[in-house]
């Protein structure tokens, strides 16, 4: 896990979730005077932990196994689509949501399918 690179994603709740490969983990706290900072699995009773540089760029160490399956990928993409398009709704209201969702699919080049925008909750 150790080099990883992360993805920095937004829970529902709009707290930062670190995200790596399959796992995401929520932010704990910083040690070190900030230098590093500790994330946890965000399984419930998953000890896993990762550490990150202030950049939240890349895992520098880890500790700690996961004892579950991680997130199929899908699932990840499509949580990093719908807060994107949600930020993206609160910076232009003028802007037709169903339009934006369009073109937050043709900018990722998505794997997504169409019909998959029926999942996407109401954004107004
Ligand atoms: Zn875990």
């Amino acid at each position: 896990m150790d080099n990883c690179e992360i993805k920095v994603i937004l829970s529902k709740r709009g707290k930062e979730l670190a995200n790596v490969g399959t796992f995401k983990y929520r932010f704990i706290g910083s040690i070190k005077k900030g230098e590093l900072l500790k994330w946890r699995c965000t399984k419930n009773n998953c000890t896993a932990m990762i550490y990150s540089g202030p950049d939240k760029n890349i895992v520098i160490k880890s500790s700690g196994q996961h004892k579950h399956k991680g997130n199929s990928p899908n699932k990840l993409e499509r949580q990093v689509l719908r807060e994107n398009c949600k930020r993206r709704a609160e910076e232009s209201l003028s802007t037709q949501p169903l339009k934006l969702i369009r073109s937050e699919l043709l900018n990722k080049q998505s794997s997504i399918v169409h019909k998959d925008l029926k999942t996407l909750p109401n954004l107004l």
